[in-house]
């Protein structure tokens, strides 16, 4: 397909919504390409703002202050998705925004998610749409046990129970604060893989290879890259994710996470519309990072090359594990990334260490 109009070029200023680590590490492939980058957050001394050339710290929905880091930037994009959408469709009224809120609102709520999966002909778990208690027993009769999740704002395993009965569910319902959920048919699955896939203005797509991601506690623990699966599930992963980005008609990352059952089918389980954690790999083992192709694609570059020259196991560094740095940094050939924050409470993603091997090895 046809190469992007119009470049912003080098020394143009990309927004970026929220300061963790993904802005942080987004802000630096962009310095290394030229660009600067202004964060906009409410938190003090923000991973991404320590890295960054301006940061607006204000609440997102302030009105004045939208306008300001408007007027500060050329294209904005976010790094977390529990963004609040209205302060983002605010700004997209005043300069572009990849990937665009309609993508966000989708990627914010799992019954949309869900819904447009089906809509496109992707596989994903059965599901119900809890909107009310009293669609409880009903959908427990089809689904059960299952997952309740709430629909919007969970992460790392958080608005989710498992249910077996009514009751369960119900329980577990009015603990969420009675909030739209979904439930979900539990998923006996041999492994949780992801792909990460790119896509620029002009519809040309990239996709990095699956990945195998296990998890301790609900947070993700470790990323083998490649991931150890029969090349035609591989394939059909890596299908499936670069169908998703266009089918949303994103401009950006789609990172498209997915279970592969026992019999090999591949289940869609969420979407984030942002570099993702199991893409950290790619920074020390492929020509382009995750984070690059992010620049790369809302600025307009050509998409880079997805390959990795390196096989990869990437280990996230949470709570305390991250006092191990001394060793880590002195270990030969570890790729220890360090997020710049400060106190290493419990489940608090630190930082991460990635370990290269020979491509295939
Ligand atoms: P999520 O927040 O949807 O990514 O869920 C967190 C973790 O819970 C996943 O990585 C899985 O390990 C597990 N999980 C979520 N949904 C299901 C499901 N439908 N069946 C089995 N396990 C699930």
């Amino acid at each position: 397909m046809s190469a992007p109009a119009t470049p912003l070029p080098p020394g143009s200023t990309i927004g970026i919504l929220g300061g963790g680590q993904l802005g942080r590490m987004t802000a630096l492939a962009a310095a290394r390409l030229g660009y600067r980058c202004a964060i906009f957050c409410p938190e003090a001394d923000a991973p991404a703002s320590q890295v960054s050339a301006l940061t607006i710290r204000a609440a997102y929905d302030d009105a004045d202050a939208q306008r300001r880091f408007a007027d500060s930037v050329d294209v904005i994009t976010y790094e977390f998705e529990n963004i609040p959408l209205a302060p983002v469709e605010a700004l997209a009224r005043l300069k572009p925004v990849r990937p665009s809120p309609s993508v966000l609102a989708i990627c914010q709520d799992r019954i949309q998610e869900k819904q447009a999966m089906a809509r496109a002909g992707i596989g994903t778990a059965r599901f119900a749409a809890i909107e009310s208690a009293t669609e409880i027993p009903a959908a427990l009769a089809t689904i059960a046990p299952g997952i309740l999740k709430t629909a919007r704002m969970g992460y790392d395993g958080k608005g989710q129970a498992r249910v077996a009965s009514a009751a369960d569910a119900a329980a577990a319902f009015t603990r969420f604060g009675s909030v739209p959920c979904i439930l979900e048919a539990i998923v006996d699955f041999a492994c949780e893989i992801s792909v990460i896939a790119a896509r620029d203005a002009s519809g040309n797509v990239a996709a990095y290879v699956p990945v195998e991601n296990r998890h301790v506690h609900h947070i993700l623990d470790e990323t083998i890259a490649p991931a150890a699966i029969d090349p035609a599930v591989a394939a059909e992963a890596g299908r499936i994710a670069r169908r998703i980005v266009t089918e949303l008609d994103a401009i950006g990352l789609i990172a498209v996470e997915m279970f592969v059952t026992q019999s090999g089918d591949v289940l869609v389980n969420e979407l984030a519309p942002r570099p993702h954690n199991s893409g950290h790999w790619t920074i020390d083992a492929c020509a382009t990072s995750q984070f690059e192709q992010l620049v790369r694609a809302i600025v307009g570059l050509p998409l880079g090359s997805p390959e990795r020259h390196s096989d990869a196991r990437m280990k996230n560094l949470i709570g305390a594990e991250v006092e191990a740095w001394p060793s880590l940094v002195a270990e030969p050939g570890a790729c220890l990334h360090l997020y710049g924050k400060g106190e290493a409470r419990p489940g608090r993603k630190m930082g991460h260490v990635t370990r290269l091997t020979p491509r295939g090895s």
